[in-house]
């Protein structure tokens, strides 16, 4: 006999619906109100728990996918996690082709999570048949019963958050939301989501969190992809040396760019603020917030959402390393005052 149990049925139930926190403690001295959208909550602990689900079930729907099946992907990042959580619950194959720059603790975990894993040479250009945009192209191209996912290039990505994570933010808020600050990588977050809330307000104002060493900013502000901005930066997940599809420029007003140095401080920071264990890139977006307080772009009246990507623990080896802060030099130029503040 079954009784009546209060539970989920499997864990992809509790995807999305995540909480809007209020920020105090690392908001005090600015002027304004401060919430945080925090993704963590998801049972992937990631952003990227929506698109896997969205997109997946878009392809059930459509007819793409049966069980058995296989699942695509060229990341080792968040969305890989997400994709395949998503595919052992329903029962299909998951392939990440991952450069071989990834740590072995990204491809254990993808590889306790069910996934494939094609360790492919980083080395090589993006068009070499080793490289592992190829390589995904290739498995799928050959797969019957495969879909891509194609994070960059796939405007479900959009989609997906235009469909959750903007219709969360409008409920939450009431419809008093003035700004919504967001990383953007693929941009799927910060342009599903604010086409949603634009729809209902159009005074809301975007502002897209980017990274030096990326081309985004540049590209926003004058519609020109620029090689020279590119150079290699540490954070994670945000920003981009190219132009993806899944970026609907026209929605975001404008975009800030903030330093590897300081969104790790900030994300550290959150942490023992807020008692909020955050990634890299939350970090990156308080600290945008932290830039444009001081630009005097908030007033009293303000209610700032900031979406919050992911989970601390993914950057245990990093952020939350004091070895790794100190071999970027990111303890050097902490002065006495800021040291108080930042003492860990
Ligand atoms: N933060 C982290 C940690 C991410 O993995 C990503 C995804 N690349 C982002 C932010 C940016 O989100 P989006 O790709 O939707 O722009």
């Amino acid at each position: 006999m079954e009784h009546k149990i209060n539970a989920f049925n499997n864990v992809l139930e509790l995807i999305g619906n995540t909480p809007l926190i209020k920020l105090s403690k690392i908001t005090e001295y600015l002027t304004g109100n401060f919430y945080a959208k925090v993704e963590a909550f998801n049972p992937g602990h990631s952003t990227k728990d929506r698109i896997a689900l969205y997109i997946i079930e878009e392809a059930e729907r459509k007819g793409i996918l049966k069980p058995g099946d296989t699942i695509i992907e060229t990341t080792s990042g968040n969305t890989g996690f997400s994709l395949a959580m998503v595919s052992i619950v329903k029962g299909y194959d998951c392939i990440l082709a991952v450069s071989s720059k990834s740590s072995k603790d990204k491809i254990d975990m993808l590889r306790s999570m069910g996934a494939k894993v094609y360790v492919c040479p980083a080395n090589v250009s993006a068009d070499d048949p080793r490289s592992y945009y190829q390589v995904a192209k290739r498995m799928h191209e050959e797969m019957k019963g495969s879909v891509y996912i194609n994070q960059y290039f796939n405007d479900l990505n959009i989609e997906a958050h235009y469909k959750t994570t903007g219709p969360e933010i409008w409920k939450q808020t009431n419809g008093h939301i003035t700004h919504l600050i967001a990383c953007s990588g693929t941009g799927g977050t910060i342009s599903g989501t604010s086409r949603f809330l634009k729809e209902m307000n159009p005074n809301i104002k975007v502002i897209g969190v980017d990274a030096y060493g990326s081309v985004l900013k540049k590209y926003h502000e004058t519609k020109e992809f620029d090689p020279e901005e590119i150079y290699p930066y540490r954070i994670e997940g945000l920003g981009k040396n190219l132009i993806p599809t899944a970026t609907d420029f026209d929605i975001i007003d404008k975009f800030i760019k903030v330093t590897d140095e300081e969104s790790a401080h900030t994300a550290r920071e959150i942490s023992k603020t807020e008692g909020l264990f955050v990634g890299y890139t939350s970090g990156a977006v308080m600290q945008a917030i932290k830039q444009l307080a001081d630009e005097g772009e908030f007033d009293e009246n303000s209610n700032v959402i900031a979406i919050f990507p992911d989970h601390g623990s993914r950057y245990m080896s990093k952020v939350y390393s004091d070895e790794w802060m100190s071999e970027q030099g990111f303890f050097d130029s902490i002065n006495v005052e800021s040291t108080q503040q930042v003492e860990y």
